[in-house]
């Protein structure tokens, strides 16, 4: 699978994990907050060293060809207030941009992970003391009882989902906005693998049986902290006995009226830039 933001390849910027513990008062920033970030016109700003904000908190981001970024929150809360981005919104103009959209991406999925951890994060999950942010931001520490605290990421399942005709399943969650369609997914529970979380998903949903599920590619995905794992899966029996809680209407889509009701505005795709958009994409591309 070809994807828009490369992220089957390496990381773009060197996380330098031997770099987390030393000053970083020289290092260029991008500005952070609630899951926003600095941006101008689609680009993420980075800001020089001497003009960062005074900081309510710094956490190290790495090095790109030898210049170290952090990401900051600023003290300030009205700081840039105006060019402040939710991270969300920016994913379709980081996709349009290749390899310099990505590392924006990259910095900004990082920045917003790392710095909600943080601010949902203060205490100790075991004595409930307030704890010390360390290691350049990438661990709290208990004094207390002198644990120490990880950023979680909680790995999801989305699933595009074929019947033997090759149509695509693109279903309508209650929580989502009216008429936006996307594959099925949910968040992987303690005691299953991946593969048993999609089945077990899909069938809670939809009612369907998968049969052979093919792993495609994984996203970031901070909002909060999730990893989105995309599969491929086929079933052969499309009947849909849909939950309706969770999941009000779901449908079969052949290839050929995918542009018709797209365009009569009867079903909104996902948007560029996630992995929801890639998955259909490439069923698109058959
Ligand atoms: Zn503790």
């Amino acid at each position: 699978m070809t994807l828009p933001w490369t992220l089957a390849d390496p990381l773009i910027v060197d996380r330098s994990a031997e770099r987390r513990e030393l000053d970083m008062s020289h290092a260029d920033a991008v500005i952070v907050r609630e899951g926003a970030v600095l941006a101008v016109d689609g680009r993420l700003v980075e800001v020089p060293a001497s003009e960062r904000p005074p900081a309510a908190l710094v956490v190290y981001l790495g090095s790109d060809a030898g210049r170290d970024l952090v990401a900051v929150v600023p003290e300030d809360h009205g700081f840039g207030a105006e060019r402040m981005v939710g991270l969300r919104d920016l994913m379709h103009a980081f996709a349009g941009r290749g390899d310099e959209g990505a590392r924006d991406r990259e910095l900004a999925a990082t920045a917003v992970a790392l710095t909600t951890w943080h601010a949902n994060h203060p205490r100790c999950s075991v004595c409930g003391r307030p704890t010390e942010v360390t290691r350049g931001g990438w661990v709290r520490r208990c004094e207390a009882d002198e644990r120490e605290h990880y950023p979680r990421t909680d790995p999801a399942v989305i699933v595009a989902i074929t019947d033997a005709a090759d149509r695509l399943l693109l279903a309508h969650a209650s929580y989502w906005s009216p008429r936006r369609y996307s594959h099925l997914a949910g968040y992987v529970e303690p005691g299953e693998s991946l593969e048993q979380a999609a089945r077990r998903e899909v069938g809670e949903e939809a009612g369907l049986t998968l049969g052979a599920l093919e792993y495609v590619a994984s996203q970031p995905w901070p909002f909060p902290a999730s990893i989105m794992v995309g599969f491929h899966a086929t079933v052969a029996d499309p009947t849909l006995r849909l939950d309706q809680d969770e999941i009000t209407d779901a449908r079969w889509v052949a290839r050929e009226e995918l542009d018709a009701i797209v365009e009569s505005g009867e079903v909104i795709l996902p948007p560029a830039g996630s992995i929801a958009r890639s998955l259909l994409d490439e069923w698109v591309a058959g």
